[in-house]
Order: C-alpha cells, then structure tokens, then sequence
C-alpha cells in the first residue's frame, strides 16, 4: 500500500515537472494592423520590438506569435522576424493548426480578472493594438468575437490593479511582462503591475 502510494506522489511530480515545459503561445493579434495611422503603426512596432525582448528575457522568441502578418506589417519591423514564430492567417488558424481550441484573451472590457489557475492557459492573446485617435474603442472583444465564430472556446480576462483597469498600464509589452511575471515568477496581479508601472 505505501509503495503504491509513493509511486502515485512521484507520477504527480514527474507531471508537475513536465507541465513546467509545455510553454504557452503569446499570441498578439495583428488584425487592425491596416486601422492605425503612421505614426500608431510606429509606436506598436516599438512595443513588439520590446515584447521580442521580453520573450527572450524568459522564454525563447519562437513562443512570441504574430498573427494577420502581412507585407506590409513585416517592412514595419525592427527585430528578426525569423526568430519569432510570424503566422500569414488568422488567429484561430494559428491555434487550429496547433492543436489548441481554448485560448485566453487578455481584454480590458472583461468582466473576470485572470486567476492563478487560469496562467495554464496554453495560449494568450493580446490585442495589437495602439490608441491615439480613439476609433479603436472595444476592437479587443472584437477579436474574441472572431475567434468564437471560428470554434475557438475564449476566455476574456482583464488585468486589474485593486479591481479597477484604472492604473493599469495598456501597452502590449506591459501588459506582456505582467503576464510573464505572473507565470513565471509566481507574482500576484498587484505586485506584477505594480512592478511594471
Ligand atoms: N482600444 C482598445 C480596446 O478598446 O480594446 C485598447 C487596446 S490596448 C491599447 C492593447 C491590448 O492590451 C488589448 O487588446 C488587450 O489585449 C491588452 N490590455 C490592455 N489593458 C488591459 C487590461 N487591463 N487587462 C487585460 N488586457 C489589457
């Protein structure tokens, strides 16, 4: 009986060991990509650039998804493309074609914050998206519509400071490093967006 009972605790700990190296996809969503002004494009730009670093920081750059890449986006690059995983389609294809049919929208019209247990999510998904003009205005709901209409199970979830998105910072490589804090760091919401502003 004992013997079993240590080989059931040891199964768990080579279980937990292993989900350690099923990494997530950070998914940023490039489907308004056309929608933004010259100079939106430029300030997004920057902040995929910073989320490639990010990546690196703590994983390795091909779990940093561009999705809706198209020529035009990819000339507006200033890192290597090759060494991030860039997808021509859809969202949903991308996460078709790997087997996932439930991802995690990170969207700031959500009702539920993101829980601890939720960060198994093998797949997350930010909005790339940039406001300056203001007509962008519930475009990341949008993009989980999208998805749902494509047989995608989404789960919106926000990230906020003391129940309130107030304060919290909304470019894409920040609220990146939060999740990546959160992850693998074990940080709670409040301290990871504390350390981000
Ligand atoms: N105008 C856009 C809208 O209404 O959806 C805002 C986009 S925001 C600048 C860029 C992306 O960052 C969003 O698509 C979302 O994925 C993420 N984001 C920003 N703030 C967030 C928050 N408090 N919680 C969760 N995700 C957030």
């Amino acid at each position: 009986q004992g013997d079993h009972e240590d080989i059931l605790v040891g199964i768990e700990e080579i279980k937990g060991e292993l989900s350690k190296y099923e990494h997530p996809y950070f998914i940023i969503d490039l489907m308004y990509w056309d929608r933004h002004t010259p100079k939106e494009k430029r300030k997004l730009a920057l902040q995929l650039n910073q989320s490639y670093g990010l990546i690196r920081d703590y994983l390795w750059g091909e779990r940093l998804v561009l999705t809706w890449l198209n020529k035009r986006a990819e000339s507006s690059m200033h890192f290597p493309l090759q060494r991030i995983t860039g997808f021509r389609g859809p969202t949903h294809k991308f996460l078709a074609e790997n087997g996932i049919i439930e991802a995690t929208l990170l969207d700031l019209w959500a009702e539920e914050d993101i829980r601890p247990e939720e960060l198994t999510s093998r797949a997350f998904i930010i909005g790339g998206i940039v406001d300056k003009t203001g007509d962008k205005k519930g475009a990341t709901p949008r993009i989980g519509e999208k998805l749902q209409e494509n047989g995608i199970r989404v789960k919106r979830r926000r990230i906020s400071l003391r129940g309130d998105t107030v304060g919290v910072p909304d470019r894409i490589n920040l609220i990146l490093e939060i999740l990546l804090k959160m992850i693998f760091e074990g940080k709670n919401m409040e301290e990871a967006v504390l350390e981000v502003q």
